[in-house]
């Protein structure tokens, strides 16, 4: 078991402790989600950057647990947020089961996975919809696997094949390709990769491409970061988790608890993606609602113990959580811009 290391430079933690949590099933290429949780005067916080990102990348995702550790999240607007439930590209009758089981008023859809023929997605769909009834709402995401032309055709044979969509989700790469997309189709565009920064030309630009945003609070440097941002952006929010474990998910559900509307159900029932939890009390969905925590719940320590890793693999989140540390940004640049 890690304990805080004087030599860390995060002298006012109280506890610093790494994890390993096998995931039920592959995400972003990854069968086992790891990070750190760290205690603080506030409470806990979880640092769990993917591996692939750079220490740079990784130091909002520090700020973020910091901001758990050391203040107070803003003051919710509503007890508890809707959830969607997520259907991966999986065959019609497990789609229409993963939905009729969930609860879930919503369904997020993934389409255009690669290798799959194109009425695979639309026999998923018709499935989803047959699960929810009409009051439900059906979202796509594509992860940008389109050009702007098959987005278009594309777009409407699925908006026909669920009888409405809610949105798609990043139905294209770049901002500018959003832009044109949603000119040609009726259906909401939600932009998710391009959201990162607050400044004023994304402001404009995201206006004209997307009618939704996908924000995270990990990414964006915490709950009253991300506020911001979704300030700046202009458009209904939708929030979406990165994998934590219950630990850092209470900061997404801060975030969705404190904001101004929240018109759509957010990305936030995903813990039961993780094999096991760090709390013993998870924030799983109960009929497709989640509560807003005024702090994140406190690990338990026997779950705590059975999910530490080898020494080798603490030791590489110790120095990863050091180097972050160090290129952390010691003055808050966003405030200046
Ligand atoms: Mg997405």
């Amino acid at each position: 078991m890690c304990s805080t290391d004087d030599e860390l430079d995060l002298a006012e933690l109280d506890a610093v402790r790494v994890y390993s949590l096998p995931m039920r099933t592959r995400f972003r290429g990854v069968t086992t989600r790891q990070g750190v949780l760290l205690s603080g005067p506030a409470g806990w916080g979880e640092f769990c950057p993917f591996e692939d990102y750079s220490d740079v990348d990784s130091a909002p995702w520090l700020r973020a647990a910091l901001e758990s550790c050391f203040e107070s999240w803003p003051e919710p607007r509503r007890d508890a947020v809707p959830v969607n439930c997520t259907v991966p590209a999986v065959d019609p009758e497990r789609a229409h089961r993963i939905v009729a089981d969930s609860g879930c008023r919503t369904a997020k859809v993934k389409v255009a996975e690669t290798g799959q023929p194109e009425s695979a997605d639309i026999e998923r769909l018709v499935a989803v919809r047959a699960a929810l009834g009409s009051s439900g709402a059906v979202r796509v995401d594509a992860n940008a696997a389109w050009d702007i032309d098959t987005a278009v055709r594309r777009i409407r044979e699925l908006d026909r094949a669920a009888s409405g969509l809610e949105y798609v989700e990043q139905p294209c790469p770049t901002v500018p390709e959003l832009a044109a997309v949603r000119r040609r189709v009726d259906v909401r565009i939600a932009v998710d990769e391009s959201i990162r920064r607050a400044a004023d030309p994304l402001r404009v630009a995201v206006a004209e491409a997307a009618d939704v945003a996908v924000i995270k609070a990990t990414p964006l440097g915490g709950v009253r970061r991300a506020l911001r941002v979704a300030e700046a952006c202009g458009l209904p929010c939708v929030v979406s988790s990165a994998v934590e474990s219950s630990v850092g998910l209470a900061a997404q559900l801060a975030l969705a608890g404190a904001l101004p509307e929240l018109p759509f159900a957010c990305g936030l029932g995903t813990v039961a993606l993780l094999e096991g939890d760090m709390v013993s009390d998870s924030l799983l969905p109960v009929n497709g609602w989640l509560p807003v925590p005024r702090r994140a719940p406190t690990p338990s320590p026997a779950l705590v113990a059975a999910a530490t890793p080898p020494a080798e693999t603490q030791h590489r989140w110790l120095d990863r959580l050091r180097r972050v540390h160090d290129v952390m940004p010691r003055h808050d640049v966003e405030e200046s811009e």
